[in-house]
């Protein structure tokens, strides 16, 4: 028995041997290179070639390819080797597997660290997603927000991942901006009322924050010079803005075309107010009327000057050089007496002045060095306005006649505004009588007329004292 099975594992042994050997030796194509092969999408695939053999040699025999790969396809396909040998025909395959290992790209729009403001959360400023396979995975892309931090991830259609990461973070560095309204330089006449124009404040992270802007600094527009007004505001990150805006306060410059406001100084008087209000009220024009503290017997005049619509101006009570210009309180003293003495005639406070002699005055001199350099200055300070003239008919000095008074007037007149000094003092009958015929000449060569207001160009003289 045991010598029948090993012979039997012999035989066995022998068929076998022959059987692969026979095999083995039989025609075939043979293929350079490996019989499966992974071609990346995009790459071309080389053919490496094949070979025909029989028993063990390399035969001279044509082999004939036949490759079907679709390479904008993933998948698999067959590369066919086919040859006629010996009158038997030989074929082989080689596999060939278009595949996507590439992983797609991310592009994030903005920036990989993102500021975001504390109160706020982060606002998707974008992001792209390309394969290489399969083109825009835009769509396809998740996203997931972690704690200080935005997670993007896509997946192609082979499984291949791409993650990217924008990190956040929560700050604001960002001071607001004010915008002011109205202009941030502005140029006020004297006198003239300043109003607020005000501001707004946004904030990159809190918005509008108008509400919290600080204001700081005066304006004082009855006193020359620049003013400084400072608006700032500060975020709930103490950030802060300031910004300046810059009031000059100016003289009221003489731009006013062709005005003639006549003036009467030292009034009233029982002799000469009442014919002069007369002319005004036929010629229907308005003047100023510069009051001293003349008898009670006259208010019954600055009433009814008052009442026609003329101005009235303080020209100190006494009009003694020596009381008001010992000092500076005597002159305040003088000029209250007769705002009040006005006050209770009219029911209004002037504010209007013109100090006796001119602001130009030299006679102070005699009684105060400087004085009129402070008092032009402190009653600016004061709220009044003080007014010269830049037309002297000189009723008080050189004029004699009518005549000389009308073209001491009318040769002086200029084409923008004219404050033009006459007086109504008693016995004055030459100013009386020149004034219908000024008004006409005024009126016959384009001039309009017009009350002193406050804020009226004042034709400020150099101080002398
Ligand atoms: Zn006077």
């Amino acid at each position: 028995m045991d010598k029948d099975l090993k012979i039997k594992a012999i035989i066995f042994f022998i068929v076998f041997i022959v059987s692969v050997t026979t095999f083995l030796a039989m025609p075939k194509i043979n293929l350079n290179g490996d019989s499966i092969v992974n071609l990346e999408y995009g790459h071309k695939y080389k053919e490496k070639g094949a070979y025909v053999t029989s028993f063990f040699k390399k035969q001279d025999a044509k082999i004939k390819i036949d490759n079907k790969i679709n390479y904008d396809k993933l998948g698999s396909y067959e590369v066919k080797y086919s040859a006629n040998y010996l009158k038997r025909k030989l074929n082989a395959t080689r596999k060939v597997n278009v595949v996507d290992t590439e992983k797609p790209k991310i592009e994030l729009k903005g920036e990989k660290t993102a500021i975001v403001c504390p109160n706020q959360k982060y606002k998707e400023e974008g992001y792209s997603a390309i394969d290489n396979y399969n083109k825009d995975l835009t769509d396809k892309v998740k996203v997931k927000e972690e704690e200080n931090k935005i997670i993007y991830e896509v997946s192609d259609s082979s499984k291949n991942t791409t993650k990217e990461e924008r990190s956040i973070k929560y700050e604001d560095k960002t001071a607001p901006i004010i915008t002011l309204n109205g202009k941030q330089d502005m140029t006020l006449y004297l006198n003239q009322t300043y109003t607020e124009p005000g501001a707004s404040a946004l904030d990159n992270c809190e918005g509008d924050i108008s509400s919290n802007i600080k204001v700081e600094g005066n304006v004082n527009t009855s006193i020359l010079g620049t003013y400084k007004v400072t608006y700032s505001v500060k975020d709930s990150y103490n950030n802060e803005t300031k910004i300046d805006r810059n009031v000059k306060v100016v003289p009221r410059p003489n731009n006013r075309d062709k005005t003639i406001y006549l003036t009467f100084d030292d009034g009233p008087s029982a002799g000469i107010t009442p014919g002069i209000l007369k002319i005004l009220k036929e010629e229907n024009v308005k003047a100023t009327f510069f009051v001293v503290g003349a008898s009670s017997n006259l208010d019954y005049l600055i009433k009814e000057a008052y009442n026609d619509g003329h101005t009235i101006g303080l020209h100190t009570y006494t009009h003694n050089y020596k009381t008001v210009y010992s000092s500076v309180n005597g002159y305040f003293d003088d000029l209250t007496k007769i705002q009040n003495r006005v006050y209770n005639i009219t029911g209004n406070k002037s504010k209007i002045i013109r100090f006796p002699g001119g602001s130009s005055n030299t006679v102070s001199r005699n009684y105060y060095r400087g004085i009129m350099g402070i008092l032009t200055n402190e009653v600016q300070n004061r709220g009044y306005q003080y007014f010269d003239w830049n037309v002297d008919s000189n009723d008080a000095g050189s004029a004699r006649t009518s005549l000389d008074v009308y073209n001491n007037v009318t040769r002086n007149l200029n084409s923008k505004s004219n404050i033009v000094l006459m007086h109504d003092f008693e016995g004055n009958t030459k100013t009386l009588n020149a004034l219908r015929d000024i008004i006409r000449y005024g009126k016959e060569n384009g001039y309009n007329f017009d009350s002193i207001k406050l804020d009226t160009y004042p034709a400020h003289h150099g101080v002398n004292n």
